[in-house]
């Protein structure tokens, strides 16, 4: 076997092999296949497609290409989160620790923003102090000792998966759902936990802009996780304009933060409570929708959400003063409400338009490995259906300097639509796939 044989098969249309794929991987991750012949690979897969059966080979070839993770020692089951991404999504903040405080370990490895999305690392770095560096053996004892992780991607966990994915960002072959299947589930799968909720935006702040596309996905990601042997259930989300208010690292764990102390965005509060809900569900904690509903939403009342949310932040060396005090994050420099040009209803926002505005603040990353400003962001006081008044805030930006702040305030204030006639409010879940 050779690599050029694996690359015509599939650029001709052809169905690999188990064992053709897994040379492949395999090769790649040595340095031995090159990156031009998997790009090459990448872009006839892209073209083609692959079956179902292929997929599942190549995620979990994806999966062995680096440490698999086996945490049935540490606890009967763990369960995992995992966003296709978002604008405003600080959902993990708030339902990892509303889950673990039901007695159920969440043990999750989290990324950096990618794109005009957000990632819950780059987030949490906002806590000075907090390590989103664990070792692995740092990570199956905390897990153990309090029920709750919430770090970085191990560099060898999925170390197939980081290649392609670098490669598919310079080749255009991202977009492929196969491929991003095998991309989040070989992470997943390599990351140990038993029960996996997916949590699927669509919508003009999501990498899959429309519902069929999502609902593809969705479907795929539940399937190959069955078929791997994990609970998996997907939600799919709306991503047509911020969750919650805030958007910006420090912002979002402020909102956070609030969420845990039942006050904050009601439109997060109820996504959290859904997702966390089925996490309960997937571990087998509550027999039925209700009961999950209901534990969770004590869990969030009783406080305990908020304790475990500050027991992770301790065992991960975060500064406690600072979330007892949010106003001990990192603030920017500079604030600025901007006033709703015209009275009317909300008609529509462009999420990504406000991710990428918020990443030329500096809260996002246009180049790899680059450092961002945690301080930076905007809040947004309107969600679509809302009756804006004129001259009320329609968003208020921080920022570290007034070009940065000037060019932010045009381009969110354009990413605002604003009509005469009343609009319904976009619902926050579409649909959910379970196998
Ligand atoms: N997130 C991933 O981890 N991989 C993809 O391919 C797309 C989004």
């Amino acid at each position: 076997m050779n690599a050029i044989d694996v690359i015509s098969k599939k650029r001709d249309g052809g169905q690999l092999t188990e064992e053709e794929i897994g040379f492949f991987v395999d090769g790649f991750t040595k340095g031995e296949i090159p990156d031009y012949q998997a790009a090459a690979w990448l872009m006839a897969a892209y073209l083609q497609g692959m079956s179902e059966e292929e997929t599942l080979w190549l995620t979990l070839s994806m999966a062995h290409s680096g440490d698999m993770l086996d945490l049935k020692r540490v606890a009967p089951f763990v369960v995992d989160k995992h966003s296709t991404g978002g604008v405003g999504d600080k959902v993990t903040l708030v339902v990892a620790p509303i889950v673990a405080a039901c007695g159920v370990p969440v043990g999750k490895m989290t990324g950096r923003g990618l794109g005009f999305t957000g990632g819950t690392v780059d987030k949490l770095e906002s806590i000075p102090g907090y390590r989103t560096d664990l070792t692995e053996a740092e990570f199956k004892s905390q897990l153990k000792k309090i029920g709750i992780v919430l770090t970085g991607q191990s560099a060898d966990l999925a170390p197939a998966d980081r290649n392609l994915y670098a490669l598919r960002d310079v080749t255009a072959t991202v977009s492929s759902i196969p491929l991003i299947v095998s991309s989040i589930m070989s992470k997943k799968l390599a990351a140990g936990a038993q029960g996996i909720v997916l949590d699927v935006k669509t919508g003009n702040g999501a990498f899959m802009g429309t519902l069929a596309g999502a609902e593809a996905l969705a479907g795929a990601m539940v399937a190959l996780g069955n078929r791997a042997g994990r609970q998996v259930v997907a939600l799919i989300s709306d991503m047509n304009q911020p969750l919650g208010w805030a958007v910006g690292n420090a912002l979002e764990v402020i909102e956070a933060i609030a969420a845990l102390h039942e006050s904050g965005p009601g439109d997060l509060r109820e996504h959290c409570l859904v997702v966390a809900a089925e996490m309960l569900q997937v571990s087998g904690k509550a027999a039925d929708p209700d009961e999950a509903l209901t534990l969770a939403i004590d869990a969030l009342s009783s406080g305990a959400a908020w304790h475990k949310f500050r027991e992770l932040v301790e065992a991960q060396g975060g500064d406690l003063k600072c979330i007892d005090d949010p106003e001990q994050l990192p603030r920017a420099r500079l604030t600025q409400a901007v006033a709703a040009p015209r009275s009317g209803y909300l008609a529509s926002t462009r999420a990504a338009e406000i991710g990428e505005a918020v990443t030329d603040l500096g809260g996002g990353r246009r180049k790899k490995g680059q450092a961002i400003d945690h301080s930076v962001g905007v809040i947004v006081h309107y969600k679509v259906g809302d009756l804006v008044q004129k001259g009320t805030p329609l968003f208020t930006l921080h920022a570290e300097d007034k070009a940065g702040l000037a060019a932010a305030r045009e381009r969110i204030l354009a990413a605002h639509a604003i009509g005469d006639d009343p609009v319904p409010r976009p619902p926050l879940f579409y649909k959910r796939i379970a196998e």
